[in-house]
């Protein structure tokens, strides 16, 4: 250890082998007290015992052990690093000894450590819940101890509560004995090993539905009075996930229940404590007759995400966080696995093209990062949980166990968690486990994906009889980069599909007559393609030889030209109009996307030529597939629908959309049976052409809502409404509270986002600035920044960069550098992109 790594690790002189906890919350005052009993080991002879503590009144303590009883005669606070140092009457000499440790706190309102979560019940009483968060290192909020991943011990938790709350933690409950006032002594069962950033307790008024037996393990669902009605869908991917994953890991579960809770305030989307995961309500409950598939899959890949890492991170655990992104990464590879066995008919594979295209943006960027980095402080490791860790990383997992072949990956992966469980590891443990299942150089080729920024452009030249392939890095500057990459992907041709790595110096490959050829196809590997105009010219001539994901990728790879300047707007406005035939959902989505940043460079008579353009467009396709859901139609034909009438109202403002999507709005919030997806893109256009009555409606629709979804549906479109003092009422709702904090900064970001009114939103927020940062959770503030992307005029992009220098967002530092240079990279992009786009429009909605 040197200096520096000394201030964040703690020293190995003492280590914990198990905790006995006693909490004590105090819902009224918002406080609690507590005590432990730690059985730690004493390594070398020790004056003082050091661990984390902060924001805790610490003792008093002893030190008990085969030689007798050592007082703890100071305890000396040190809330810079976070820490209380222990001092000792006398030394700890090496041996098994118990500490004794009494300490208090609050309970926070940040989301963070033991905090509060309120909501109000049917009588208007506003009811209280004491529960944690505690990754990455804010277990030391809620009790002394040695908050480090890889000082794993045992945690024998109690809860002593009221009488009539529910208390649960990550065991079972195995006792319960009255402890005078009305309240009870609730003890859990031991846990096993594992990490503290995991441990988790529960307390308040909810109830749990009756457990089900899954080969064994009783799951249950626990939520706020009142919701029991929302939780079968939980219930039954939870018992789908807990079955698949002992299946693919052939491990059994590694606890002896599974409780899924949700909670009404939460900072991050979901937590996976070891046998006690906690939700946001609107990512566990959900109705399936009136969700969207869109809000039910997220449900599906959240459940699927946590549960994954019951096994990979709660049993298996990185040795520090700098091995945040793996956990995080391969708990996303596994949740598409999952969720794809769930339900194939809605081709998440498929979906997650669209997620993956968030993370090219922002891997083409200078302020990129390698997805491995060394981390020392929290900050460092709360800077990992990102886009690039999540899906650049899942994306990179599954290019390798796609060359690999599914059932060898699995395999590796399966001996990985065999040889290491309760344990630790660093990232090169599972290449060697997969390498050694494999026979395959899986460390050298992953290497490069791990430890270097950015992703390769992959072009493809014809040349005589040959397609050259090559590869340079892809930076929307455009600027010169040597870094390089073992590239393996498919190529397709008349003539098959073959298995090609590319090397740095580039690969030819026999060009087959005058047909297609389609590089990345299957699309698995985590690069974009850059056709000459030839090929690109077959391959727009025959779009429905391509499958859906390469057709989504060209389109996205193709605007991805435009934003860095290589192709004009107006190309891929015309390239857009070579699918009119188009029926997949994350091809129109991309499609889309594009489209609603030309309309936002548009003034004027071009704008409205543009509208009348996209009416054009969309009308044919949306005839297609129906205005009205169709007996026998697949799943994904809804949401196709809804994303086509959106657009067309709001893009196109089309006045006859429009006027279906207020008749639609109002009876989706009364007892008929509404088609979701109608009803939540109805919830969108009303709001892009609403008045202040109808924002009226929606404040109270919120109130009233009768599932997390449509909660969400009404609260993410407020900051929709193109009105000056509609966003301001927007903005002031996140000051006062009648926004969540959880939700405020997707709120604000949004508001930032408005098409009309996002500068306004932004005064506002920074007039605002430290009242949104006290109350806010602070890993979730970098999300506020966000918006500001959008604000991509010359003078909006120096205001920006201005303030950001005065108000640094430290824990996400590199996210914030990130945001600030994509704002850049958009004024560039306006600058070069109006002039066209104007005198394209200038005439009428015809392009020629
Ligand atoms: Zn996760």
């Amino acid at each position: 250890m040197d200096d520096d790594e000394a201030r964040f690790r703690l020293p190995r002189t003492v280590v914990p082998h198990r905790y006995d906890l006693v909490l004590e919350p105090d819902l009224e005052e918002v406080t609690f007290a507590g005590s432990e009993t730690v059985t730690l080991e004493v390594v070398e002879p020790v004056d003082e015992i050091v661990l984390n503590a902060i924001d805790l009144d610490v003792g008093p303590g002893r030190l008990e052990g085969p030689g007798g009883t050592l007082e703890i005669s100071t305890i000396r606070l040190d809330p810079e690093n976070e820490r209380a140092h222990l001092l000792l009457s006398g030394t700890a000499e090496p041996g098994v000894w118990t500490l004794i440790l009494e300490f208090r706190g609050k309970l926070s309102d940040q989301l963070q450590g033991f905090y509060r979560s309120t909501y109000t019940d049917d009588a208007g009483v506003t009811r209280t819940i004491a529960t944690t968060q505690f990754e990455s290192t804010d277990a030391r909020r809620a009790f002394p101890c040695w908050d480090e991943p890889d000082l794993k011990a045992v945690f024998g938790v109690t809860l002593v509560v009221d009488d009539d709350v529910l208390a649960i933690s990550n065991g079972p409950e195995i006792g319960r004995e009255p402890a005078g006032d009305g309240r009870v002594r609730v003890r859990f069962a031991d846990t096993m090993a594992m990490s503290t950033y995991l441990v988790a307790f529960v307390v308040g008024p909810l109830e749990a539905t009756q457990p089900v037996d899954v080969d064994g393990v009783p799951l249950r669902i626990v939520y706020r009075p009142g919701k029991a009605g929302l939780s079968a869908f939980a219930a039954e991917v939870g018992a789908f996930s807990l079955r698949f994953f002992a299946d693919y890991y052939a491990i059994p579960y590694p606890d002896a229940k599974m409780d899924m809770v949700g909670l009404p305030d939460f900072a991050q989307g979901a937590m996976e404590n070891l046998g006690c995961v906690t939700y946001r309500e609107s990512l566990l409950l959900v109705d399936p007759d009136k969700a969207t598939q869109p809000e039910l899959a997220t449900v599906a890949d959240v459940i699927t995400h946590e549960l994954a890492h019951m096994w990979f991170g709660d049993l298996v655990t990185m040795r520090w966080w700098n091995g945040i992104w793996l956990n995080e990464a391969f708990a996303t590879l596994m949740e598409l696995l999952a969720v794809d066995a769930y339900r194939p008919d809605w081709e998440r594979w498929s979906q997650f093209l669209r997620s993956r295209a968030i993370a090219f943006e922002v891997d083409a960027l200078q302020s990129t990062r390698s997805i491995e980095y060394p981390v020392r402080s929290p900050d460092d490791a709360s800077g990992m949980f990102d886009i690039l860790t999540y899906t650049k990383g899942a994306a990179v997992l599954r290019m390798l166990e796609q060359y690999l072949g599914a059932e060898r990956f699995r395999d590796g992966i399966r001996r990985y968690l065999d040889e290491h469980r309760f344990g630790n590891t660093e990232t090169h443990d599972l290449w060697d486990a997969i390498e050694r299942a494999t026979g395959e150089p899986v460390r050298r080729i992953m290497d490069g994906w791990i430890w270097q920024g950015g992703y390769p452009l992959v072009s493809a030249r014809l040349r005589d009889d040959k397609v050259e392939l090559g590869q340079r890095r892809y930076l929307i500057s455009g600027e010169d980069d040597d870094t390089v990459w073992d590239v393996p992907l498919l190529v397709r041709t008349s003539e098959g599909t073959e298995p090609v790595l590319i090397e740095p110096g580039g690969v030819s490959i026999p060009a087959a007559g005058d047909g297609q050829v389609v590089v990345n196809a299957g699309v698995h590997a985590f690069v974009r393609v850059e056709y000459d105009d030839e090929l690109l010219g077959r391959l727009t001539a025959d779009l429905r030889s391509l499958s859906t994901d390469e057709r989504t990728q060209l389109v996205d790879d193709t605007w991805a030209a435009v934003v860095a300047g290589r192709r004009s707007a107006v190309d891929f406005c015309r390239f857009a109009e070579s699918f009119a035939d188009e029926t997949e959902l994350p091809v129109w989505q991309s499609l889309l996307q594009g489209l609603a940043w030309c309309e936002r460079f548009l003034t004027d008579g071009p704008r409205e030529h543009f509208k009348s353009w996209i009416r054009g467009l969309l009308w044919p396709a949306i005839e297609r597939i129906g205005w009205e859901p169709r007996e026998g139609e697949r799943d994904l034909d809804k949401p196709l629908r809804g994303a086509l009438m959106s657009a067309l109202g709001v893009l196109g403002a089309d006045p006859q959309a429009f006027g279906m999507a207020m008749e639609i709005e109002r009876e989706s919030r009364g007892d008929g049976q509404v088609d979701p997806s109608l009803a939540a893109a109805s919830v969108a256009i009303v709001a892009a052409g609403g008045t202040a009555e109808d924002y009226g409606r929606y404040v109270e629709a919120i109130g009233s809502a009768r599932t997390p979804q449509e909660e969400l549906r009404y609260l993410y479109a407020l900051p929709d409404f193109r009105d000056r003092a509609l966003i301001h009422r927007t903005v002031e709702r996140t000051l006062t509270g009648d926004i969540r904090a959880q939700n405020a900064p997707g709120v604000l970001a949004r508001a930032v986002a408005n098409r009309d009114h996002g500068d306004h939103a932004w005064a506002l927020i920074k007039e605002h600035w430290d009242e949104i940062v006290s109350r806010l959770a602070p890993t979730t503030l970098v999300y506020v920044a966000d918006g500001v992307r959008f604000l991509s005029r010359p003078e909006q992009v120096e205001d920006a960069a201005a303030f950001f220098a005065a108000h640094p967002i430290p824990q996400s530092a590199l996210q914030l550098q990130q945001t600030l240079e994509r704002q850049r990279v958009n004024e560039a992009f306006r600058t070069r992109g109006t002039p066209d786009l104007m005198a394209a429009f200038s005439a009428g909605p015809e392009l020629d």
